[in-house]
Order: C-alpha cells, then sequence, then structure tokens
C-alpha cells in the first residue's frame, strides 16, 4: 500500500461506487445506513446528488413524475423537505389541485433534496470520528480486480475495496447516422446539448435543427425559449412524435403478467384492451401504463432476445412517448411554442448537410403523419445556424472508446448487449464474457437496461438500488434474475404516476 493507493477496510468490505448521480448517491446513502460497509462515493463534479437530470437544469425544468414518486425512503421525505425548504412551489400546486404528493416540481429541487441529504450524512459520518462514508472528487479511468478490487482516477490516484459499483448513468448521445460524417468535426454540429455552454453561443434569432422530438427536445426547446430565443426551431425525428401528456385521476389495478404478455404483441393487445376497458369507466389511459409499470422487468425478462428485438424495431417510439410523458404545464410551454409557430415538428429523416460559413443547409426527407403534414412525403431543405443532437443518452456499449468502460469492455469484464440497450447484468451484478455474474463489480441504474427495460425513472432505479444494497449487505451476491417484485412497493405510493 504506497502513499497513491488507500486500502479500505471496513465491517465487511469497502464498497467503492463510480457516479455521485442521483444513482450512486442513493446507493452511498443506503449502503452506509446499512452499515455492512465503508462507503467511497466518487464523482468527477463539485457536488454529488445532481447528475446529469437534476444538475443540468433550469427552474423552467419540471419533474416529470409526482412528488409521491419521486420518494426514496429517506428522512426526512421529499414531501417533508419541500414543505420545509420554503421555496415558491405556487405553479405545480395550482396545477395538482393543491395536492404536493401529485404535484409536478421543478428537477432542480429534487436534485438539491438528494445533495442536502447527502451533505447531511457526510457530515455526520466525519463527526464520527473514523469516517465510513467519504467522498472523492475525480474521474475514474480504469476499475481493476487485482491484486484488489478497486478504481484508478485521472489524476493517478487509486482506490482499493471488495466491491466496485458502477453508477455511471447517462452517456453523452451518439451522433445520429448520416451520410457525411465530416459535418459532426464542424462548430455547426452540437452534439451533446446537456454539456457546459452547448447552447449559450446560439445567435437568438437564428433557426435552429434539432434532431429528436422526446423529452430531451422538449427540455432543449423550453431551456432556448426560456434563454429568449427567438428564431424558428424545427425538430425532426422519424415518426415526429412528442411525449404524450400526464393526466391526473382514476386508479387502474395492476393486471399484466408474464401470462398475458408472453410476446410483445399479445402484451400490447392486453394494454390496448385495458385501456379501452378503462376508457367506458371514465378512467384516462394513462392509469393503464401506470398500472402496467410493476410488471415490466418482468415481462420483459420472460421474452427471447428477438422479441425484445422487434419490440424496440415496431413499438419502442409509441412506448417511450406514452411511457415518458410531460407534466401538463410543460405540455403548455411546448404546445405555445407550436402555436405561435416557433416549434415546427417534423416526421422524416436527414438526408444531407452542407455546413458553409454562414450556416448550414439540412436535407429533410418528410415520412408524413406527425404534426407537419404540409411536406407529405417530400423534401425539404432547412437553412440553420447549428443543428443540436437530442436524441437523448447513448446506451450501446460495443463501440464505445470511453474510459473506463472500454478496458473493461477488451478484458471482457463487462459485455454490452446485443440489442444495444446497455451491459449484460444478473441481479445488479456485471456478467463477464464467460456468462458468469461477477462476485465483485456492480452496476445500477441506465447501464442496466438489458436486464430490466424501464429502469430509466427515479422510482425504478430507486427500488433497483434498494434491493441490490440488501443483497449486498446479506452477501446474496449476484442472485439471479431480476428483481422486479420490490417495483411494486415503490410504484404504489400512489394513484398518479
Ligand atoms: C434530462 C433528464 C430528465 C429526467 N427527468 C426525470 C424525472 O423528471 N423523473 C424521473 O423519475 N426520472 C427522470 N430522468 C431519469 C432519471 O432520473 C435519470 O436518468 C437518473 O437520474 C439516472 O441517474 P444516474 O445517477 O444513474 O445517472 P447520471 O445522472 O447520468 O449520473 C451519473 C454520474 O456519474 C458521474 N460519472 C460518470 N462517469 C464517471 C467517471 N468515470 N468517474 C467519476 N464520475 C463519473 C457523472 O458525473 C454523473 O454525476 C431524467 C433523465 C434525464 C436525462
Amino acid at each position: 500500500m504506497g502513499p497513491e493507493s488507500e486500502r479500505e477496510k471496513g465491517p465487511r468490505g469497502t464498497l467503492i461506487i463510480v457516479g455521485g448521480g442521483f444513482s450512486g448517491t442513493l446507493a452511498a446513502l443506503l449502503a452506509h445506513r446499512r452499515g455492512a460497509f465503508d462507503v467511497v462515493l466518487v464523482e468527477r463534479e463539485a457536488q454529488a446528488g445532481l447528475g446529469l437530470a437534476y444538475g443540468a437544469c433550469d427552474a423552467h425544468h419540471v419533474l416529470n413524475v409526482p412528488v409521491v414518486r419521486m420518494e426514496l425512503g429517506l428522512e426526512p421525505s421529499f414531501a417533508t423537505w419541500l414543505q420545509a425548504s420554503g421555496v415558491d412551489l405556487e405553479a405545480a400546486l395550482a396545477e395538482a389541485g393543491g395536492d404536493l404528493s401529485q404535484a409536478f416540481v421543478p428537477r432542480a429541487l429534487f436534485g438539491a433534496y438528494v445533495a442536502t441529504q447527502w451533505e447531511a450524512a457526510l457530515a455526520e459520518a466525519q463527526n464520527a470520528g473514523a469516517p465510513r462514508l467519504r467522498r472523492v472528487r475525480g474521474a475514474v479511468v480504469e476499475v481493476r480486480a487485482q491484486p484488489m478490487p478497486g478504481v484508478v482516477l485521472a489524476d493517478g490516484r487509486r482506490l482499493t475495496g471488495t466491491h466496485v459499483l458502477l453508477a455511471t448513468g447517462n452517456l453523452p448521445p451518439k451522433p445520429p447516422r448520416c451520410a457525411d460524417a465530416a459535418f459532426y468535426d464542424t462548430p455547426r454540429f452540437i452534439p451533446d446539448p446537456w454539456a457546459r455552454g452547448a447552447l449559450t453561443a446560439l445567435p437568438p434569432d437564428a433557426t435552429v435543427l434539432l434532431i429528436g422530438s422526446g423529452l430531451t427536445l422538449v427540455d432543449v426547446a423550453l431551456k432556448l425559449a426560456a434563454a429568449g430565443h427567438r428564431g424558428p426551431l424545427v425538430a425532426v425525428s422519424r415518426h415526429g412524435l412528442l411525449p404524450q401528456v400526464h393526466a391526473a385521476g382514476g386508479r387502474f389495478a395492476a393486471f399484466l403478467s408474464p401470462a398475458l404478455a408472453p410476446t410483445p404483441r399479445a402484451g400490447l393487445r392486453a394494454i390496448r384492451q385495458a385501456v379501452a376497458r378503462a376508457a367506458a369507466e371514465g378512467i384516462p389511459w394513462q392509469r393503464v401504463m401506470d398500472a402496467v409499470r410493476p410488471a415490466i422487468a418482468t415481462i420483459w425478462s420472460h421474452w427471447t432476445q428477438p422479441e425484445k428485438a422487434r419490440f424496440l424495431r415496431h413499438a419502442r417510439t409509441y412506448w417511450d412517448v406514452h411511457r415518458h410523458r410531460m407534466a401538463p404545464r410543460v405540455a403548455d410551454r411546448l404546445q405555445a411554442l407550436i402555436g405561435s409557430g416557433q416549434l415546427r415538428v417534423v416526421a422524416g429523416r436527414i438526408t444531407g448537410y452542407r455546413a458553409g460559413t454562414d450556416g448550414v443547409s439540412i436535407t429533410l426527407r418528410h415520412r408524413g403523419g406527425g404534426h407537419d403534414r404540409s411536406h407529405d412525403r417530400g423534401h425539404e431543405e432547412v437553412r440553420a445556424a447549428a443543428v443540436i443532437n437530442c436524441t437523448g443518452p447513448r446506451s450501446d456499449f460495443a463501440t464505445l472508446g470511453l474510459p473506463p468502460f472500454a478496458a473493461l469492455r477488451d478484458a471482457g469484464h463487462i459485455v454490452p448487449d446485443a440489442l444495444g440497450l446497455g451491459l449484460e447484468t444478473r441481479g445488479c451484478a456485471l456478467v463477464d464474457r464467460y456468462g458468469a455474474a461477477s462476485s465483485w463489480l456492480h452496476a445500477v441504474g441506465p447501464l442496466t437496461r438489458p436486464a430490466w427495460w424501464e429502469i430509466t425513472a427515479v422510482p425504478e432505479i430507486a427500488a433497483q438500488i434498494h434491493r441490490l444494497v440488501e443483497d449486498l449487505a446479506d452477501g446474496t451476491l449476484s442472485a439471479p434474475g431480476v428483481p422486479a417484485d420490490l417495483l411494486v412497493d415503490f410504484v404504489n405510493l400512489g394513484a398518479g404516476i
């Protein structure tokens, strides 16, 4: 053990967590509370607890999940903390009819809540003398199995422990395919709208082309508008579908099971039938989607690889827009941009870019459908000052060159899944190239999507982390199967999602 190497020894070992966004920070808090490990949280940014979703957001970015579903099993609860914080919740409460549990509050508040919990736990641990909870600031560039599980930071520091947990979350977006990839090298292309300062240099009257029409597009369009952008915004995606809107009220009991959804086709038919039943009773279809949620991971794990591929090819877009919805006042703001003509959503694809000194000329091939039918199946030339990639976080690791993943993959410690969704895991343990579940390397959050499918939002990730921490503490590591049952506890916290 040299000066650069620290051996962390805890009651049952030391858990090194790579990434202190929402997932890593919650894992650190729960593992510390459970007392089975000394915990070291490694985060490259200054503040732990925020990550991409709750750090890179402005005041007008609102959670797409109500307060009750953002609860994490911590004390104080999110709702109690919100009430005590004295922040202005007027707009959120007005929208929710005064019911805080069903309110969609600004995303930054959830980040502040998690960060506050973290800072309090850290301070308490430090006051206790030999701290069993530590924060290390740095970027992990290497994860090692030998001689002890551990990590190497970009500045050369090494940390060793007994377990490493990858909680690195959302990868930067991947550039969409385009005929002339040289376009990506021009300053006209903004590859990652979340990168610091990515949107600040856009002239306010310029036309901007946005690739994608999901929640990232919604965030970016609202961010540009709030920053005073007046120029036209043209969003293009294959289907031109925007996320649907939340609706309050009604209840629909859980009904979907692997037996009812042996294939994607059967599952979607069962959902459509349930939506019809709900409509007959005056219950919004949103409650049916909510009722489906606890069963998703189990159903997904029962599907064969070709069935999963079929679902992704034919149903993913429709699934995503119904499952990941906007808060009503976000939808209102977006609708205002569309209504004023500033934002236009095109269903189609980009067939060419020509970058010049004063802008870029983009050729769009229309699909027909979507919000804009005026150029049915034709071509359109858009002259824009910039093109922003709003396709959302990248998920495939097969060709990813980013440390520490490339070396882990090349050494066979991690295996990207064949569908490009993330990394192969069993019970959150990384599966190696021989198909064995690791006893020391685990992952949580979006990285584990191949086993879970829906592991995007806080309720599912929180359930996953609660289960993993219990498993790690009990020494029941690498338990095979998807721990979907725990979702029920978290998902059924309230009527609305
Ligand atoms: C824009 C956006 C809005 C969302 N809104 C909602 C919502 O309203 N409700 C909801 O339930 N869900 C929402 N989600 C989904 C979900 O909450 C997030 O995906 C979730 O926060 C994932 O957290 P994470 O910690 O796994 O990943 P991230 O937030 O991506 O955090 C990963 C952390 O790891 C760090 N890191 C990465 N690599 C390294 C390294 N090598 N060394 C050290 N540190 C590293 C990063 O700096 C980062 O802090 C949203 C997601 C996004 C992207």
